[in-house]
């Protein structure tokens, strides 16, 4: 019995060392998952030691900076961080390698090798291993919202700059009008009102455009479909135009009465901002002329000035939202870089196009295309 129970206590060692290995394997795969899932994670993640050096990095962390892998381990974090933000995140380290916070989380600014910011959320806590101490930190890249922010506030600024811009000169002409009704003559007072008209309308189609992109935005379709007269519709636009603008010459060339089929009033829309945009970017002295033909089952509009013109790298651009060209921003012609991106997304959704011919300091022909229904 007693021979039995002894046998039953004592193990045959080489099933112990069996057993020993089986456990050192599953450790070792355990291991092997969670270094894989660290190295591979899209997530910038790093290890430091006490010195708060970093010990372990993964290729997320390495892409995040810009720097190789190598040139990373040793280094501190603090060598990368936008000098606004590491006291901050000094203390953070500090209260936390105190064990005075559990862990911490910071919205800081780094910069890669290049010079070029990355925003990050910071989240960084202690862990043991073997009696030692060390911090795991995840950087969570926010550098993109960051971004979306800014434009968001730069074109809350620019929408409220533009959009003041006339009224102060509406208001201004109207205090005008109020006091000198009586003893201004008629060309005077004409001129003030053709002013307020001007402005009136300018606000209008600023309003016009805004509405516009978030339509785009939301996947515009096109919400008439019915039969016009492109001449008529041009010749509206121009008599409006020189109403507002009575200093500027227009030129028209009509091939006759084309018919089209869509949306009259997106067309309106883009037949406005590019005859404005012609305005702004000439001077007073030179034509501004208008043509209509049919070519290939489609009509050809183009609106062509003689004016500052625009570089050929920038032909493509310019179709983008926001987009202005460099030098053109002067303030007197301060606009919001979306007349030519809407006119784009309108022609395309009616099935046209629309492009560009310049040629700096000589001016500008933009043309689009809408189906013709003359033969
Ligand atoms: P905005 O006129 O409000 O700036 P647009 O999208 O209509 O916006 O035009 C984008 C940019 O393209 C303008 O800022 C200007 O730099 C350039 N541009 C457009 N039309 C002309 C033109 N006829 N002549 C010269 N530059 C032009």
């Amino acid at each position: 019995m007693e021979h039995q129970g002894h046998n039953n206590t004592v193990r045959d060692p080489q099933e112990e060392i069996n057993d020993l290995k089986k456990e050192l394997e599953i450790l070792k795969s355990q291991q092997n998952r969670f270094k894989t899932i660290f190295e591979t994670s899209d997530v910038a993640q790093k290890i430091i030691d006490k010195d708060l050096k970093i010990m372990e990095a993964n290729q997320a962390m390495a892409d995040l900076l810009g720097y190789s892998l190598q040139e990373l381990l040793g280094t501190e974090i603090m060598t990368y961080t936008h000098a606004d933000f590491k006291e901050r995140w000094q203390q953070l380290q500090v209260a936390l390698w105190h064990r005075e916070l559990p862990k911490f989380r910071l919205e800081a600014c780094l910069l890669k090798k290049d010079g070029t910011e990355v925003w990050c959320i910071i989240h960084t806590i202690l862990f043991t291993n073997d009696g030692k101490t060390f911090g795991y930190t995840l950087l969570e890249d926010i550098t993109s919202r960051k971004q979306l922010e800014r434009h968001k506030d730069q074109f809350v600024s620019v929408v409220a700059h533009e959009l003041r811009t006339p009224l102060t000169t509406i208001k201004s002409q109207s205090q005008l009008l109020e006091r000198g009704l009586a003893k201004e003559s008629e060309s005077r007072l004409q001129e003030l009102t053709t002013g307020i008209n001007k402005h009136v309308n300018r606000l209008t189609r600023l309003i016009d455009n805004l509405v516009m992109v978030s339509k785009i935005e939301k996947g515009l379709t096109i919400s008439a479909v019915e039969n016009y007269s492109l001449t008529s519709l041009i010749k509206d636009v121009l008599g409006d135009l020189r109403l507002t603008n009575p200093h500027r010459e227009f030129s028209e060339k009509f091939s006759g009465d084309l018919q089209t089929n869509g949306d009259e009033d997106k067309i309106r829309q883009v037949l406005y901002n590019l005859v404005n945009n012609a305005i702004k970017f000439s001077s007073a002295g030179t034509n501004i002329d208008i043509s209509l033909h049919h070519e290939e089952q489609q009509a050809v509009i183009c609106i062509q000035d003689h004016g500052a013109g625009i570089p050929k790298e920038d032909h493509d651009q310019i179709f983008k939202r926001f987009y202005q060209v460099e030098g053109n921003a002067d303030k007197h012609l301060a606009g919001m870089g979306l007349g030519l991106y809407i006119a784009d997304e309108i022609i395309r959704q009616q099935g046209g196009k629309l492009w560009v011919d310049s040629e700096e300091g000589k001016g500008s022909t933009f043309c689009f295309t809408v189906p013709s229904l003359s033969a």
